[in-house]
């Protein structure tokens, strides 16, 4: 299976659909929001830098997330392909990412970009706040993490169209549509 890098603005749906393609393809699958939250949970140094950072709204730093992310992927076993949810979010992480991958031998794979128009994401993420709890899942955070998204995300897509590896699929009102389209996608791919 090849990697694939799942992108798009917060709450267009990168943590649900993993679940459904690591369901499907059995793949590994690192979320590096899910890492953080971890992190601060079991109330370890990373954890204490990262909330300072989240509860902003703001991105953890570069060099710091790389590191992390190269841990991370290193538990993963060899050659099941992994998903990667949330990372990267700046071009220097999609260069450090690139350059991770190409020293083990391994290739960026492919990069399923989801897009969402904002009154969405916005219901769903204040959906998410009274069922999950998730702490920057508030109005204000909200909107400086889509002013961050806009920011510095989102001119990655063009990174990934230049690597010939960017799939864009538009929200049509139903996940089961999305994910049909998405399978479609990969089984392409692979
Ligand atoms: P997420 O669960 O992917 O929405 O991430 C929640 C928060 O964790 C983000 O708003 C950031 O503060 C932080 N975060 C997660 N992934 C990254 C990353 N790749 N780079 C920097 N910060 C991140």
């Amino acid at each position: 299976m090849k990697n694939i890098i799942i992108f798009g603005a917060p709450g267009s749906g990168k943590g649900t659909y993993s679940d459904e393609i690591v369901k499907r393809y059995n793949m590994g699958h690192i979320s590096t929001g899910d890492v953080l939250r971890g992190e601060i949970k079991n109330g370890t140094e990373l954890g204490k830098i990262a909330k300072g950072y989240i509860d902003q709204g703001q991105l953890i730093p570069d060099d710091l997330m790389i590191d992390i992310l190269a841990k991370v992927y290193d538990s993963h076993e060899e050659g099941r392909g992994v998903i990667f949810d949330g990372f990267p979010r700046t071009i220097a992480q999609a260069e450090a990412l690139k350059q991770m991958l190409t020293q083990r031998g391994h290739d960026l794979g492919m990069m399923i970009e989801l897009v969402v128009d904002e009154q969405t994401l916005m219901e769903r993420l204040l959906r998410r706040a009274e069922i999950e709890g998730r702490a920057d899942d508030n109005e204000e955070t909200i909107r400086k993490r889509f002013a961050v998204y806009h920011q510095k995300t989102e001119p990655l897509a063009q990174w990934f169209e230049q690597e010939g590896i960017r799939h864009t699929f538009t929200w049509k009102g139903s996940k089961e549509l999305m994910l049909e389209e998405i399978f479609k996608g990969i089984d392409a791919e692979n």
